[in-house]
C-alpha cells in the first residue's frame, strides 16, 4: 500500500465528473487500498479518487471505530431531513464551514467483489456519503455554503478548536 499525494483546490481534477469504474481489476483494488492508507494518513474521515488524482469513481469512508466502506461507482438513492453540520475537507485545508446536510441518506454502489450494496445512513455516515459522493460529481462543500461567512479558518490544534 502506498500513500498517494494529496490533491487540494484549486486543482482543476477536484472540478471533473469522474468517470464510472467498467471493471473491479486489481487496478482498481490496489487504489482502494492506497485510498484507505491515505485516508489515514491524512487523518480524514473518508476520501474520493480525484483527491489523489485518480478521475474515477471510488470512494472509501472510515468512520472511527466502524469497518471501513468502499464504494466503486457510488450514488445517494435517496435523502431526507435536513440539519446544520460543520464540515472539512482533505482538498480544503485550514478550513472549515457550516452547511445544510441530510438527516437520513441512501447510497447504493458496488464492493470490491462487484456486488451492488445498499447503505441507510444517519449522522456522521449520512454526511461523509454526501460529502464523498459530492466529490466524484465535481462539487465540494463549500458549494453549498449560503454565505462565506459560513467558511472559517480553522487551525487545527485542540487549544483552539476549544474556542
Ligand atoms: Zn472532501
Amino acid at each position: 500500500m502506498a500513500v498517494l499525494p494529496l490533491r487540494v483546490t484549486p486543482d482543476p481534477i477536484l472540478r471533473l465528473k469522474a468517470k464510472r469504474v467498467r471493471a473491479i481489476d486489481s487496478y482498481i483494488k490496489k487504489l482502494a487500498e492506497d485510498m484507505v492508507e491515505s485516508m489515514h494518513a491524512y487523518d480524514g474521515v473518508g476520501i474520493a479518487a480525484p483527491q489523489v488524482g485518480v478521475s474515477l469513481r471510488v470512494i472509501v469512508i472510515g468512520i472511527p471505530d466502524e469497518e471501513i466502506i468502499t464504494l466503486i461507482n457510488p450514488e445517494i438513492v435517496k435523502k431526507s431531513g435536513e440539519r446544520d453540520v460543520n464540515e472539512g475537507c482533505l482538498s480544503i485545508p485550514g478550513y472549515r464551514g457550516e452547511i445544510k446536510r441530510a438527516e437520513t441518506v441512501v447510497a447504493k454502489g458496488l464492493d470490491l467483489h462487484g456486488k451492488e450494496v445498499r447503505i441507510k445512513a444517519t449522522e456522521l455516515l449520512a454526511q461523509a456519503l454526501e460529502h464523498e459522493v459530492g466529490h466524484i460529481q465535481g462539487s465540494l462543500y463549500t458549494d453549498l455554503l449560503e454565505n462565506m461567512d459560513k467558511l472559517h479558518k480553522y487551525v487545527p490544534t485542540e487549544e483552539k478548536e476549544a474556542d
